[in-house]
């Protein structure tokens, strides 16, 4: 949905997404592999906070699946 007239300046950028911002639309837009999102700046920030909260409580219950999680990292490891 980025218009002719969209100047995005990129924000972040990772191997996973990336974040630009259009100043003109005043919208974020986050690449998440073939799917953009846009969101206000606002909803943006609630977004961020959601998930960051949801990666505070993972963190937070990982040692309860720890087992499964180390089982699971020493398959990977294995792997030649
Ligand atoms: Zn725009």
């Amino acid at each position: 949905m980025q218009r002719k007239s969209c100047h995005t300046e990129t924000l972040a950028r990772s191997e996973v997404c990336s974040v630009e911002y259009c100043r003109g639309c005043a919208v974020f837009h986050v690449n998440l592999g073939a799917v953009t999102l846009h969101f206000r700046p606002s909803t943006f920030r609630v977004l961020c906070t959601t998930l960051n909260t949801a990666l505070a409580r993972f963190r937070h219950v990982r040692p309860v699946l720890s087992s499964y999680a180390s089982n699971q990292d020493e398959i990977v490891d294995s792997t030649p």
